[in-house]
């Protein structure tokens, strides 16, 4: 899909996704797997990253089961984003998501990163360049593991939230407890201890009271708590978690 939009001139580029989503969605077609981003029945989804996941990443869309379950909880929290203007900042922004929030008229959107060509404006999620108090909703996913003070940037966004607003954060959780290995300072030496060269630490549950910490009213959102069981199994995100964390 990158290619399209790299190489074909725009006014070509949607009927060339829409060609290539219909021919995948017709070579990968089965019953077991389903994708609800792009509406896709599959055999099974596609092995990913540097430790092989298999069974995880759709052959059509190609969304894991992170975004898959980010995309459910959107549709089932949309009143989040109906209250009323809402001003939004989104850090590391996927596509996919940056689409659809730029599609809700109430939305006013902002995207961020440290890299500047990868968002609408550069930024350090630990040095935030935004008054107290000014957003109503950040979407904040996989991104602080790869943040060396994951809990300044906790106390960043909860700073710059409003009172009330919310953010929604997820991170792999991939040990039982949080840890970090101070002799990790080679990639390498990283993608063997947290499995994966960019990761500077491994999450456990106890993020939740890492964000508690902070000031955060925390509720962890499982997928068994709005989606029937065979569905979850189906879409393959039984380990997905997200963090609604509130301001009060
Ligand atoms: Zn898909």
């Amino acid at each position: 899909m990158g290619l399209i939009r790299t190489f074909l001139p725009k006014p070509l580029q949607g009927p060339a996704l829409k060609l290539l989503i219909l021919t995948r969605k017709a070579v990968f077609f089965g019953s077991r797997r389903y994708c609800p981003i792009c509406r896709s029945r599959v055999r099974s989804f596609r092995t990913h990253g540097a430790d092989r996941r298999p069974d995880v990443r759709c052959p059509v869309c190609g969304s894991l089961e992170r975004f898959r379950f980010m995309w459910l909880f959107l549709d089932h929290k949309k009143d989040m984003f109906e209250a009323g203007p809402c001003r939004m900042l989104h850090f590391a922004p996927e596509r996919l998501f940056e689409d659809r929030y730029r599609q809700i008229s109430a939305v006013e959107y902002v995207s961020a990163d440290i890299n500047p060509d990868r968002a609408m404006v550069q930024m350090d999620i630990t040095d935030i360049q935004h008054p107290d108090n000014t957003f109503d909703i950040i979407h904040c996913s996989h991104v602080l593991e790869h943040v060396p003070d994951d809990m300044r940037a906790m106390r960043q966004l909860y700073r710059v939230l409003k009172h009330g607003g919310c953010a929604i954060v997820a991170v792999p959780i991939t040990a039982k407890q949080t840890f970090q290995d101070p002799s990790a300072a080679t990639p390498a030496e990283r993608e063997r201890i947290y499995g994966q060269h960019d990761h500077l630490r491994c999450y456990g549950p106890d993020i939740e009271q890492r964000l508690n910490k902070t000031g955060f009213d925390v509720q962890c959102i499982r997928p068994q708590d709005f989606i029937a069981t065979e569905d979850i199994a189906r879409m393959r995100i039984e380990d997905a978690r997200i963090f609604l964390c509130r301001k009060p």
